[in-house]
């Protein structure tokens, strides 16, 4: 008589389409949300994020997987970047924008009769 493979609990956030935690591979595969794209600098850079969790037979931590890949500088290199951070530190990174974001634009106001604000389009982007 065949072992019963044991059933996979997905998380309410996971995307089964694009999960890989199958009876099949019982430890070393993840759960995976769908992912977020945000599109920077016209287009040239995309950052997509989505939630990652370790399958396995122990409680394992939710995550978040950060992508970065564009092109960048003034000779439009290619550049891609991948990290896993905690929930924590993407509380941390949100702050740390959004205390930017509100500098910048303080600054914009105080030189309102400058072009000193990003306009999110880089000379040259094709798209
Ligand atoms: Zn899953």
């Amino acid at each position: 008589m065949a072992a019963v493979e044991p059933a996979i609990v997905h998380p309410d956030w996971c995307d089964q389409g694009i999960c890989t935690a199958t009876p099949a591979a019982p430890n070393g595969e993840a759960h995976r949300s769908e992912p977020a794209t945000v599109a920077l600098t016209g287009g040239a850079i995309d950052v997509r994020a989505h939630l990652y969790q370790a399958h396995a037979a122990w409680p394992t931590a939710v995550l978040v997987k950060l992508e970065l890949s564009g092109l960048i500088g003034p000779n439009w290199q290619l550049v891609n970047g991948t990290t896993t951070i905690t929930p924590g530190e993407v509380t941390d990174l949100a702050e740390m924008l959004t205390g930017l974001a509100a500098s910048g634009r303080a600054g914009h106001a105080r030189g309102a009769n400058r072009s000193t604000e990003p306009t999110g389009r880089q000379a040259g982007v094709a798209r």
